[in-house]
């Protein structure tokens, strides 16, 4: 009698065990499908936070937060973002279309020329909003890179931010002349 409560107990608790896999696995489907703008609602989810590294045409590592595929397409990136702010950013376009070059070159993989910034509010977690941006040209990116570059061998001068709004939160804005210029 004693063997058989025990061999109930442990199937119960192998069962339980089953069970919590699912429940948490199904969470997490349920989280991710939360997370992912409706176009892609069917997309297979491919790549989840993975980092890419390439030598050329720059020298560049990449970490993506996830790129789905739609009915064997080219990828398409989605980076999540928390923020006060329900906006994308330049500087979110940039990083993704580094993402897409990185992936490109990497793998030979296509990714489409648009992506996803996803916003999830700091306090009120659950709350995603989707936002649709359009990457910039390999060509484009490099032209950035070309110009950092010049920028830090102090070749070329610098010029202020196109918006203003970026003076506020600069880390640089006390040794900077502009807002005492009052520059705009
Ligand atoms: S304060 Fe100066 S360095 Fe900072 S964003 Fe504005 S212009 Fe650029």
């Amino acid at each position: 009698m004693e063997g058989l409560v025990l061999a109930v107990a442990v199937a119960a608790v192998v069962l339980l065990a089953v069970l919590g896999r699912g429940l948490l696995h199904a969470a997490k489907v349920a989280a991710d499908r939360n997370a992912r703008p409706d176009s892609l609602r069917h997309a297979k989810l491919v790549y989840v936070e993975r980092t890419f590294r390439i030598r050329h045409p720059i020298r560049l590592v990449a970490r993506i937060d996830r790129a789905y595929r739609l009915n064997h397409g080219p990828l398409v990136l989605v980076e999540l973002k928390s923020r006060w702010t329900d906006r994308p950013f330049d500087s979110d376009i940039i990083q993704l279309s580094a993402q897409r070059l990185a992936i490109e070159a990497g793998t030979g993989d296509k990714v489409e020329t648009y992506a996803f910034v996803s916003v999830v509010h700091p306090f009120r977690g659950s709350v995603v909003r989707h936002h649709k941006v359009r990457l910039l040209e390999a060509a484009q990116l490099l032209e950035l890179h070309r110009r950092r570059e010049a920028l830090l061998a102090e070749l070329v001068p610098a010029a202020y931010s196109r918006s203003t709004a970026a003076c506020r939160a600069c880390a640089f804005r006390a040794r900077c002349d502009r807002p005492r210029r009052g520059v705009h």
